[in-house]
């Protein structure tokens, strides 16, 4: 007898609430690269301006990276064969580990998948049940993720205030659990920085662990791309950095930096990297390439924010919500053009995109209800000309739109 998909029906919640999304209009269909992730490229079979990768530095075609990445897969093979603490760690993956840790001036540093699993890995293994987690309204789904799989009890303060953070720490000021203090670096929806000079001083105060997550802010903050550690000169006072591989370094990855104990532990304890494989040997070898072209290339970074303060103003002065009243003001490359509508937002993305610019529509529960945004990322590569394109297409569809006058 032959059952069909059909005739099952023990997945008809999912089918719900797909159509929910349907009916709300912030239902997506994924959108398809067809060449090279860069600042011009093809999705969906359409040339598009491309407003929506991390590839801050256009380092994902970088001809040096591509090279060190076919030398690595000829030399050493496509895989690693196992996870790191059986038999998968490999020359070039302490190589890469070991030149992380002199780039951001700490004893040591572990790389994992994914900064995600980085965040994740990290946040549930270093705490428990007994402990306490201080953590940011925006921090990244991964760190909310460790934090409740740390079991750990979660405390949340409000949008960079620093004051609400002392409260909290004051009020379990004289439980005996260990206190993690945590905060994104540069925040993924809104573009704007921690305070994390002033958190500094909090965890300092109240003895608590410090932990920033410089995502964003790897490559794009602090000198040749240092994060905003480096950004804020707190150096030494942030017990544990996470950083990403992916998005501006331009492969893939996430690596924790601290004390040579906090590796070691991390080594013996964070699941992600115990239980599962490490990378291929292609990747380490790209990201190694990448470390050595922000300390050689750092006009990219400084085209980065030429590029950004240029279409900010831009896009400002076309009458666009880039941010700033009701929801956080962006100062790094990621600019919100803020909507509010979950439905005219996707609208407004669905048509830039005919129009050929790619800005990716954010809703619920991505960012928060009635705050739904086109969000644009800057990169170092993009041209003048091609910024004045998408900012006059932007401007005419949100003209046709009503969005703007
Ligand atoms: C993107 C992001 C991550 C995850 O990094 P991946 O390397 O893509 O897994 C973690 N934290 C923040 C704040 C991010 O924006």
């Amino acid at each position: 007898m032959i059952t069909t998909v059909a005739r099952r029906k023990q997945l008809a919640h999912l089918t719900e609430q797909i159509e929910e999304l349907k009916q709300k209009g912030t239902f997506f269909r994924l959108r398809v690269l067809e060449d090279e992730q860069e600042a011009v490229c093809t999705y969906d079979g359409k040339r598009v301006i491309n407003l929506a990768s991390n590839n801050y530095l256009g380092l994902t075609s970088h001809p040096k990276l591509r090279e060190a990445a076919i030398e690595a897969t000829r030399k050493y093979g496509v895989g690693s064969g196992a996870v790191r603490t059986i038999a998968g760690t490999m020359r070039i993956h302490m190589e890469l580990e070991e030149k992380i840790a002199r780039f951001k001036n700490v004893e040591a540093c572990v790389v994992f998948q994914s900064g995600f699993t980085a965040n994740a890995g990290t946040v549930s293994s270093i705490l428990g049940k007994e402990d306490f987690i201080i953590s940011d309204e925006l921090n990244h789904a991964s760190i909310i993720d460790g934090a409740r799989l740390s079991r750990a009890k979660i405390k949340v303060f409000r949008h960079k205030d620093v004051a609400h953070a002392e409260e909290l720490l004051r009020e379990i000021q004289n439980e005996a659990g260990r206190k993690l203090l945590i905060t994104d670096g540069v925040f993924s929806m809104d573009g704007d920085i921690a305070p994390v000079d002033r958190l500094c001083d909090l965890a300092d105060k109240y003895g608590t662990i410090m932990m920033v997550d410089d995502a964003h802010a790897s490559g794009v903050l602090g000198r040749n791309g240092r994060g905003s550690v480096d950004h804020f000169h707190c150096d030494g006072r942030v017990d544990v950095q996470v950083g990403t591989l992916s998005k501006a370094i331009g492969a893939l990855g996430g690596y924790v930096c601290g004390s040579r104990d906090l590796i070691e532990y991390l080594y013996h304890r964070a699941r992600p990297f115990l239980f599962s494989t490490s990378h291929p040997p292609s990747v380490a070898a790209t990201c190694i390439a990448a470390f050595d072209i922000l300390e050689n290339e750092p006009e990219r970074i400084q085209r980065l924010w030429d590029n950004t303060a240029y279409f900010k103003q831009q896009l400002a002065s076309a009458g666009f919500n880039i941010g700033g009243v009701t929801t956080p003001a962006s100062e790094t490359p990621i600019t919100p053009v803020i909507i509010g509508d979950g439905r005219a937002t996707m609208e407004f993305s669905r048509k830039l995109f005919d129009a050929g610019v790619m800005a990716t529509g954010i809703a619920f529960p991505t960012v928060p209800e009635g705050k739904a945004r086109v969000r644009t990322i800057m990169t170092s590569e993009h041209t003048r000309a091609q910024l004045d394109e998408a900012l006059d297409v932007m401007s005419r569809v949100g003209k046709g739109m009503g969005l703007i006058s």
